[in-house]
């Protein structure tokens, strides 16, 4: 006897949510968390379509975008890899999700989940819970405004960006607010913080966060499917437009001119955008001149590197969500030795936490963290202290080369190989910007993005390459998980 129609819909549906979750990218395999129960119907139609119902066109165009093509090969490893599911489509449905079972005894939620609510839908009307739900932008639940500590590395940086909040798209001076400033000093936090504002204090506006890199493929995918159309739909119709590390798009005229034309739509519509950078507009010269123009048009804010004392009180405030109580003396050691960036603290603070967690019985001193967080300190150190001149010469080295031939020498494949390796390994190690890199090699930004983002997808297919990386990599004292790959 076969299975009935909406038992195999089920298994297969199970199936395939393992192994998309064994399969897809992890950031892709987080956002489904708050997608997938938006999903309201699911039917295997006989000619092998897997249809997903969703409730409006929206979430279609951005369902399809994110999960049709991941969807499908997992449906197909949960069908044992027959010809059950040809295809998946996701159409408008008039059936609303089911709600979430709400289990007999509620887990705790962690520390952080209770410290900070999630943006939730809290209209009363079907109509627009439908709509907010389709359009929830995917945060992080801890960015918010009180969650962002303010000292004069960034006080300036939150007032524009609160200003945006409190009235996005109505203050024209404010359109664009490019905030820029170095890795891991909160740019994204700040920006993040702004798109739950919004959300939470205007019921029915569209936020839309997007790191650059997805509007590019997103974009790129537009253009071989021929779906631009639907592509700038899209980005068009947002009421508050966050892309995030603007620098990706750098040297490229087709992805600039649809940036630029996002822009201009957005800007004629009093629509807000706001835009993260590693560097300020002025030193992207890979960037169009109208761009730059259009960047320096609004407002330009930077986050400078925290100060002892602002250091310190984000410790403090990271520390209040923690499960257990982390001394003062021991924050003020991490905010004295730890000073590349926030994410480093958050890196020794989370160790320190761990070990009072798992030793209660034992008190933390300063003594002793100072040994727990040995090398949390000297990754910090090699970090700021590491220099690109470093990375050359352990580049020229290990290929048996001048430093003069990495810095000067022409064309010739290998020393154009060994060249870009090292901008590459510049960018993976140290703090620099695209600009600072390009210093020492004469070299501007274009040319070291384009360098770093060859030799990227070279390692995809390279393993020669991986391994010359990783061994440059240790031989600077690095660890080789430094490079993400
Ligand atoms: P960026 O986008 O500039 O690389 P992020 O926004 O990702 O940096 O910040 C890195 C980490 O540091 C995040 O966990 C963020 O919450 C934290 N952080 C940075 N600045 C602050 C601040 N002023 N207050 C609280 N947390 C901060
Ligand atoms: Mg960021």
């Amino acid at each position: 006897m076969g299975l009935s129609p909406e038992i195999l819909t089920n298994l297969l549906w199970s199936g395939a949510l393992e192994a998309f979750r064994a399969a897809a990218d992890p950031a892709l395999v987080a956002k489904s968390d708050r997608h997938f129960p938006q999903f309201a119907t699911k039917n295997l139609r006989e000619d092998g379509t897997f249809e997903i119902g969703v409730n409006n066109d929206t979430q279609v165009e951005w369902f399809t975008d994110f999960y049709q093509s991941e969807l499908l090969k997992a449906l197909q490893t949960a069908s044992g890899g027959n010809d059950t599911v040809k295809a998946v489509k996701f159409v408008v449905t008039d059936v609303l999700p089911e709600p979430p079972p709400t289990p007999e005894i509620p887990p705790a939620p962690p520390p952080e989940a209770k410290a900070q609510p999630k943006p939730t839908v809290v209209s009363t009307t079907e109509t627009v819970a439908k709509r907010r739900a389709a359009i929830a932008p995917t945060l992080h639940d801890s960015y918010t405004f009180d969650n962002f500590v303010t000292g004069p590395s960034n006080s300036y940086a939150y007032a524009a960006a609160m200003a945006v909040a409190k009235n996005p798209g109505k203050n024209a001076g404010y359109t664009p607010l490019f905030i820029w400033g170095d890795t891991g000093l909160g740019k994204t936090h700040l920006m993040e913080a702004i798109g739950h504002k919004v959300w939470n204090d205007h019921p029915g506006a569209i936020v839309c966060y997007c790191p650059m890199e997805e509007f590019i493929n997103q974009l790129t995918n537009a253009i071989q499917n021929h779906t631009q159309l639907a592509f700038r739909e899209k980005f068009r119709k947002v009421d508050l437009l966050l892309l995030d590390d603007i620098q990706f798009v750098m040297g490229h005229t087709s992805w600039q001119e649809e940036l630029f034309n996002t822009f201009q739509q957005l800007t004629l519509q009093k629509k807000q955008i706001v835009l993260t950078c590693d560097v300020k507009p002025s030193a992207l010269p890979g960037f169009e001149s109208r761009l730059i123009s259009r960047f320096e048009g609004g407002m330009v804010v930077e986050i400078e590197s925290p100060s002892f004392e602002t250091r310190y009180a984000i410790l403090k405030s990271k520390s209040k969500a923690l499960p257990v109580t982390v001394p003062d003396d021991v924050l003020k050691f991490i905010a004295t030795n730890i000073r590349s960036h926030v994410r480093a603290m958050e890196g020794a603070l989370n160790r320190a936490a761990l070990f009072i967690e798992q030793n209660p019985a034992i008190p933390l001193s300063v003594e002793a963290a100072k040994r727990l967080l040995k090398d949390n300190i000297e990754e910090d150190s090699a970090i700021r202290n590491l220099s690109v001149d470093d990375i050359i010469k352990h580049t020229a080295d290990h290929f048996h080369i001048t430093v003069q031939d990495i810095k000067e020498g022409g064309r010739a494949q290998m020393l154009a190989n060994a060249r870009q390796m090292a901008m590459w390994l510049a960018r993976k190690l140290t703090q620099y910007s695209l600009q600072e890199i390009g210093i020492p090699f004469n070299k501007n930004h274009a040319t070291v993005h384009h360098a770093i983002k060859t030799i990227q997808q070279r390692l995809d297919v390279e393993k020669a390459l991986r391994d010359d990386v990783e061994t440059i990599t240790l031989n600077l004292g690095r660890k080789v998980e430094e490079l993400g790959l």
